[in-house]
């Protein structure tokens, strides 16, 4: 037999293989390896190759020795639980990536809300992996003993201990930070896999070509050899065999590190789809192999025990390549199963044991403190790992190491199928069954691996008991089954929290998350920075909170208690990702507390749903499909409905405003959605609240005054349930803008009153014109008959001043009153020729105050209509301007065209018309001038003439804000459409 190795030279080439592992996982970690491979699926498969650990490489020849085809339970086990992938492994995916589950513990401690199990299960875990941790140590110490002939191999295994421990600190725990994945060490555990793979298939063909030399060869030889073949028939009895394979089963969903490969540093759901095929494949590859080994090895005789005779063979035949290659591949598959489940204990540990008990202080950085604490328990975990291979001392075979630690992980299989499947399980059930479980498993296979503990004598049956083939699986089915005995009677006879069975919900299979819809004492994000900073410092709270906002896109004022909700979960998974999810839950819901409702009602959150509708639309298929279609079309109708829809929930958070409420409002739906109506500006904040707390459904004409633009609106409620939370009342307003309406009433019933007043003015006129006519007439007769007489004559020489005047007001008032188009003649006016003529004969009139008038019109400006009646217009603004005029001052007449009208306009640069007087400038009579000055007559000809032409008048007044200055006079007339100018 060969035995030419040196112990360092073995040394060296484990040194050089995990330096090989350290340089892939750093090449991957600095992005030098394109993402298509770093993140394929068949990569993530790989890596899950991380099952087949020293005890599938060595162990399984051994188990086939023993079992005969029995062996294929470790293949096929872990096989099954992967092609149940849609049913096992998606919903547990699920549950992992939506709150950040890292581990197992993390799993328990979510669905039982209780830290309690979430420590158990780790400490459990901790005790379950020892034999496993053990037996990768002892694979390679033994191996590395058997190629060297080393009495002692303490020394080997320990420096064996060291280099991974190395490599795990410096890859696994190298940056803490939430959500971090580990790719460097997904590639290079999937390298292991695929070397350990290729050692053992090269071995299986060796031993198929060269030891038979071909397989007609080998079947020669196995019918010459009976016997070889009567072992791997003797038919595995009933019993143990299914046990195997549900041991097998559980692993590949308990096991740390295969919930780490398979969860943790998932690529989702793709990656799961691949491995529920790809993993079984791999696994069937390697275990085609076995076979071929253990008949070579019996053919060859190999000197050492079954379980290594994948080593044996090499050593058997004189090849040192080959040995080697044994040797690598068992070195890779006892070292990646280390590191991983390593890692995975390690943030167990410290999420579920370390962080409850001591907590980093708040000053330091946080960051640095996890990272060094995960160094020290990755440290200890592989020290106590090796610390049981010591005391065990190598005296067990790895196919019972290997048994006894998956039996302790099965223990976790019934908390695991009842929290995807049994929303009734409790947390004091799990706890209890899985004490009673495992202790069952320390008593009766534990211990007994432990020197002077062997022999257990059970008092109930009197009998005494020694862990071997047929015990063991009487144990494993005892202890799994008082397990799930204990949990069902416990759960079923005790009560959960509200809150546990609001998580049960959550984690059960099809369910989807409903988000509550709580207000939060904290109501923007520096406030949420403060509150984390008593738990985590300021510098970590602001990283944090940054970063989850930063994630979610939102500003740094974000205020909307829908957002804030939502940063507040964020928050929460990632501080579950860094510290694990019950110190996540715990310092979000001390620091981040909802307001205590008094009324204590919850409702889901509708834009949660509404925006995980919107994600999840392409997948909706059938009845699902065409109903999402529907709440498409409702909701467009809502949103496009041209009268302003805004809908409230009971807590008045505002869950709709569409689009004409945007319009109306002029304050966008991204603004308001998700924040309370007290939110919203002024003035509207307060016209809904008087609206929602009055009686009356309907208010009409409410007048909203909106910067000087006065606006007249018509509110209407309802109470609509909320959809999801029936008897929440909630409301919807509706908002309609009856402005223009208003507007056109109002002009209505101001030239009504004016047209009215005129009627009256009119009679007036023509009753006071007669009764004047005949005084002037007597005063001229009296004129005439007292000629002589100065006295007299003087008196009606005033008589007669007076009637003229009073005749000249009432042809004033009869021109007024002349209403009515029907005496009307249009023709083309130029409205630059009759402002020079107004302004022509006021320059006459040497009475008023010397101002400057300048005609700006354009001569090609035509209106249609009456010129001398137009001119009379003119006339009255100008004096009108003038007298508003200080000395000096200068007034503009203008022209512009607008579609069909032209437009004259008159501007001073006056005292300005107080907005007190506006509405009554064109009553007949109205005056601000001094008795004798005005008659208040001017404005409301200019009005009744304009009327007449079917134009308007407006007035702007002051058109100088700053010094409350100016008048501006604009009056809307018909074009003349045949622009050919013609005078007035
Ligand atoms: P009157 O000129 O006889 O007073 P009007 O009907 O022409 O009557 O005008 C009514 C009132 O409107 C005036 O008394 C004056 O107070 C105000 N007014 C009209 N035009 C102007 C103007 N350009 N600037 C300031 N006030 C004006
Ligand atoms: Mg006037």
């Amino acid at each position: 037999m060969l035995t030419s190795f040196s112990l360092s030279h073995l040394l060296l080439i484990s040194a050089l293989y995990l330096f090989i592992l350290f340089s892939i996982a750093w090449v991957t970690e600095r992005g030098l390896i394109p993402t298509w491979i770093v993140r394929n699926p068949l990569t993530y498969t790989l890596s899950l190759g991380v099952y087949a650990s020293a005890w599938a490489f060595y162990g399984t020849v051994g188990l086939a020795y023993q079992y005969g085809y029995g062996y294929l339970a470790t293949y096929l086990g872990v096989s099954g639980a992967f092609l149940l992938g849609p049913v096992l492994l998606h919903p547990i995916l699920r549950l992992t990536r939506t709150y950040q589950l890292s581990s197992l513990a993390d799993l328990f401690a979510f669905r039982f809300r209780s830290p309690w199990s979430g420590s158990l299960t780790t400490l459990v875990m901790l005790i379950g992996m020892l034999p496993l941790l053990a037996l990768q140590i002892q694979a390679v110490a033994d191996t590395v003993g058997i190629m060297t002939l080393e009495p002692q191999p303490e020394r080997i295994s320990l420096v064996y201990c060291m280099l991974i421990m190395l490599f795990t600190m410096l890859f696994g725990a190298r940056h803490i930070a939430s959500q971090e994945k580990h790719e460097g060490l997904v590639l290079a555990i999937a390298f292991e896999s695929l070397v350990k793979l290729i050692a053992l298939i090269v071995i299986g063909l060796y031993a198929l070509f060269a030891v038979f030399d071909g397989s007609s060869q080998l079947e020669l030889w196995l019918q010459q050899n009976q016997s070889a073949l009567a072992a791997l028939h003797t038919p595995l009895q009933e019993g143990p065999w299914r046990t195997m394979l549900l041991v097998f089963f559980s692993a590949a969903l308990v096991t740390p590190h295969m919930y780490h490969m398979a969860f943790t540093e998932s690529i989702g759901s793709n990656g799961m789809v691949t491995a529920s095929w790809g993993l079984p494949l791999y696994l069937l590859l390697m275990s085609l192999a076995v076979p071929l080994i253990l008949w070579s090895g019996l053919k060859l005789d190999v000197a050492t025990p079954p379980e290594y005779f994948t080593l044996g063979l090499g050593l058997a035949v004189n090849s040192e390549p080959l040995a080697l290659l044994a040797f690598i591949g068992g070195l890779s598959a006892s070292s990646g199963l280390i590191i991983v489940s390593t890692l995975a204990l390690s943030g167990m540990v410290l999420n579920h044991l370390v962080l409850p008990l001591y907590q980093p202080p708040v000053e330091g950085n946080i960051y640095r403190w996890l990272k060094w604490t995960r160094r020290g328990l990755i440290f200890a975990i592989i020290m106590a790992g090796y610390g049981f291979y010591r005391l065990l001392d190598g005296r067990h075979d790895l196919t019972s190491l290997g048994s006894v630690a998956y039996v302790g992980t099965l223990q976790f299989l019934p908390g695991v199928l009842s929290t995807l499947y049994w929303p009734t399980a409790n947390r004091r059930g799990y706890i209890a069954g899985l004490l009673v479980g495992i202790s069952i498993w320390i008593f009766c296979m534990l211990m007994p691996l432990i020197k002077g503990h062997e022999v257990l004598y059970l008092p109930l049956l009197n009998r005494i008991y020694v862990l071997d083939e047929n015990t063991l699986h009487m144990a494993a089915v005892a202890s799994l089954a008082i397990n799930v005995l204990v949990f069902s009677l416990v759960s079923l006879f005790t009560r959960s929290t509200p809150e546990e069975i609001r998580a049960a919900e959550a984690c059960a299979v099809e369910n989807m998350r409903l988000p509550q819809r709580r207000e939060l004492v904290a109501v923007s994000p520096q406030e949420f920075t403060e509150q984390l900073a008593k738990p985590l410092g300021a510098a970590t709270a602001q990283k944090e909170v940054g970063k989850a906002l930063r994630e979610l896109r939102l500003p740094f004022n974000e205020q909307r208690p829908y957002a804030l909700r939502r940063l507040r979960d964020r928050v929460e998974a990632n501080l579950s990702g860094l510290m694990g999810p019950s110190i996540a839950q715990d310092i979000v819901k001390n620091f981040l507390p909802y307001k205590d409702t008094t009324e204590g009602f919850v409702s889901e959150d509708i834009h949660f749903i509404e925006n995980r509708i919107e994600d999840y639309k392409l997948r909706l298929t059938g009845l699902a499909a065409e109903l999402d279609t529907l709440r498409r079309y409702h909701r467009q109708t809502l949103q496009e409905l041209p009268m302003g829809v805004c809908s409230l929930a009971k807590d008045q958070e505002i869950l709709m405003w569409n689009r004409a409420m945007e319009e109306l409002t002029e304050i966008s739906a991204q603004e308001v959605v998700g924040s309370r109506l007290s939110a919203i500006g002024q003035p509207w904040m307060s016209m809904f609240e008087n609206f929602i707390h009055q009686q009356d459904e309907h208010l009409h004409k409410q007048r909203l005054p909106l910067d000087g633009k006065p606006r007249w609106l018509n509110l209407h409620k309802a109470a609509i349930d909320e959809p999801l939370a029936p008897g929440n009342a909630g409301l919807v307003l509706l908002v309609e803008d009856c402005t223009e309406v208003q507007v056109l009433e109002d002009y209505l019933i101001h030239s009504e009153r004016l047209a009215s007043i005129g009627r009256l003015a009119a009679g007036v006129a023509h009753e006071i014109g007669n009764p004047v006519t005949g005084i002037a007439c007597l005063a001229q007769n009296l004129r005439e008959e007292h000629e002589a007489d100065k006295e007299i004559s003087e008196t009606s020489n005033q008589i007669i001043e007076q009637t003229k005047r009073i005749t000249k007001i009432v042809q004033s008032l009869m021109s007024f009153a002349h209403a009515g188009p029907h005496h009307q003649q249009h023709y083309p006016v130029s409205l630059s020729a009759i402002a020079q003529d107004a302004i022509a004969l006021l320059s006459l009139n040497r009475q008023g105050t010397e101002v400057c008038f300048i005609n700006l019109c354009d001569p090609t400006h035509v209106a249609e209509g009456d010129p001398q009646r137009l001119a009379q217009v003119l006339i009255n603004l100008i004096s009108n301007a003038r007298d508003a005029s200080p000395a000096g001052g200068v007034i503009r007449v203008r022209s512009e065209e607008k579609d069909q009208m032209v437009q004259l306009i008159v501007e001073d640069e006056g005292s300005g018309i107080p907005q007190t007087i506006r509405a009554r400038l064109f009553e007949p009579f109205f005056t601000t001038k001094d008795p004798g000055k005005g008659t208040g007559l001017g404005l409301a000809l200019v009005y009744s003439i304009v009327e007449e032409h079917h134009g308007r008048v407006d007035i702007e007044s002051p058109i100088d804000p700053e010094n409350q200055l100016g008048t501006r006079i604009r009056i809307s007339l018909p074009r003349h459409i045949d622009a050919t100018p013609a005078t007035g």
